[in-house]
């Protein structure tokens, strides 16, 4: 099988693409112009902010950057086209020959180019609405080789590539808008199909599922699977047919004279930073479990702002810890000197909670735990369960009792109850017999 994507997503300027309309504004038709609006003798002026986010995003996609880049107009008619074409790139794209690395495999990317969105239709039971708001917005559109061959790397490729465009400060989600093309489901029956605009991720793999199904059935029937052009309901999870195709569409591409060429090369960018490059990174050089690590740092970037200023001064179990506390408590803002305070106890296996986490938000001291000893810590923990024989009568009928014990020693003693379990099961094994 081999399955191939054009993914479109929307770039995070402040004006759209090609003038100074907000690029975020709520309220439909209430960030519109001439130029958006494709009035008649209104010019295009390229936002040079979206050259910059484009041409990290291939950067980061190990693309083949041009050193020129320039603008086609795809004629075409539709009520979101005002204009009667879009603004898009042909033969001088942000760049070409990129890959992304999943599992092992390598995924090759033909190449990555900046596009205007078009208007959005609202459709009423006997009307449609449009909303400019949308029309000019900039997009990037990545193109794949057909080099996926599951739903597992269809899975893993996405993945990976939303942790690097979040590192881009790109989110794709519920609005990325993809084209997903399929083929040799059956190797003997080779055609392509096309399964058009299908929106998220959910929707992108149930669309996957439903063709992989659709095409197994025909092929197991004998009958040929057609080259076509689908689309997916989403809310009955199935493709439909929209045109069957003898090649591929034809639209009339014109250069955009109003545009002109741009010079790439001096468009200067911050180094990407790829996610799971960092993960692995820092899993060989400091210990930490890269999974563990990726999910961490694709919580928020603050995230790996606070493993990069404490990664080797602290163990990676004591930051992973640390970072967890933050996420559990809603905390992942805190300073870096706070964290530093966190780590302290919690390398001190003091106990963490949403009390001790404000106070070190505050800068105040934490009654920290002064370090007892493995060997005090388990005479305590003998010592109460001997004082109070009852508990381990009732622990040998309830272990629920067991909670009962740590939660008690973890309070006086100003510990992790993790630690204090570990070091119960212990006491609880060698010097009573119990498991
Ligand atoms: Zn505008």
């Amino acid at each position: 099988m081999k399955i191939g994507l054009e993914i479109h997503v929307s770039l995070p300027t402040k004006s759209k693409l090609f003038c100074s309309c907000s690029n975020s504004a709520t309220e439909p038709n209430s960030a519109i112009c001439e130029v958006c609006m494709g009035l008649p003798g209104s010019k295009p002026v390229l936002n040079k902010g979206a050259l910059t986010v484009a041409k990290r995003v291939a950067e980061a996609l190990n693309m083949k950057i041009n050193e020129r880049t320039s603008f086609v107009r795809k004629v075409y008619f539709y009520p979101d086209l005002p204009k009667s074409y879009q603004i898009t790139q042909l033969d001088e794209p942000i760049g070409t020959n990129g890959h992304l690395d999943i599992d092992g495999k390598q995924i090759h990317l033909r190449r990555i180019q900046l596009e205007e969105d078009p208007a959005k239709l609202v459709r009423g039971d006997d009307y449609t609405l449009i909303d400019f708001n949308r029309s000019g917005k900039p997009l990037v559109e990545i193109i794949t080789e057909p080099d996926i061959a599951s739903e597992d790397e269809l899975r893993s490729f996405i993945a990976e590539l939303r942790s690097i465009l979040y590192y881009c400060d790109i989110e794709i989600n519920e609005e990325m808008k993809t084209d997903l093309n399929i083929s040799g489901i059956d190797s003997e029956n080779g055609e392509r199909v096309e399964v058009k605009n299908i929106t998220g991720i959910a929707g992108l793999t149930g669309a996957l599922r439903y063709e992989i199904t659709r095409q197994s059935e025909l092929a197991r029937k004998g009958a040929k699977v057609e080259r076509e052009t689908r689309s997916y309901n989403e809310a009955e999870m199935r493709t439909v047919s929209m045109r069957k195709k003898e090649s591929d569409e034809e639209y009339g591409l014109i250069y955009d004279a109003d545009l002109t060429e741009y010079d790439l090369s001096k468009v200067k960018i911050e180094k990407p930073i790829i996610a799971s490059r960092v993960a692995h990174e820092y899993a060989s050089k400091y210990g930490f479990d890269p999974k563990i690590l990726l999910e961490l740092i694709m919580l928020s970037k603050e995230s790996l702002l606070l493993i990069d200023a404490s990664k080797g001064k602290y163990p990676a179990q004591a930051i992973t810890a640390g970072i967890e506390y933050l996420k559990k408590y809603d905390k992942i803002n805190i300073s870096k000197d706070s964290f530093n305070s966190l780590l302290n106890l919690v390398e001190k296996k003091g106990m963490v909670n949403k009390e001790t986490l404000e106070k070190i938000e505050k800068g105040e001291k934490v009654e920290s735990y002064s370090g007892i000893s493995d060997e005090e810590l388990e005479r305590t923990i003998e010592s109460m369960i001997n004082e109070k024989s009852i508990l381990l009568n009732e622990y040998e009928k309830n272990k629920k009792v067991f909670n009962f014990i740590v939660g008690k020693v973890a309070k006086e003693k100003n510990l992790d109850p993790r630690y204090v379990s570990e070091k119960l099961n212990k006491v609880l094994s060698e010097k009573f017999g119990l498991v």
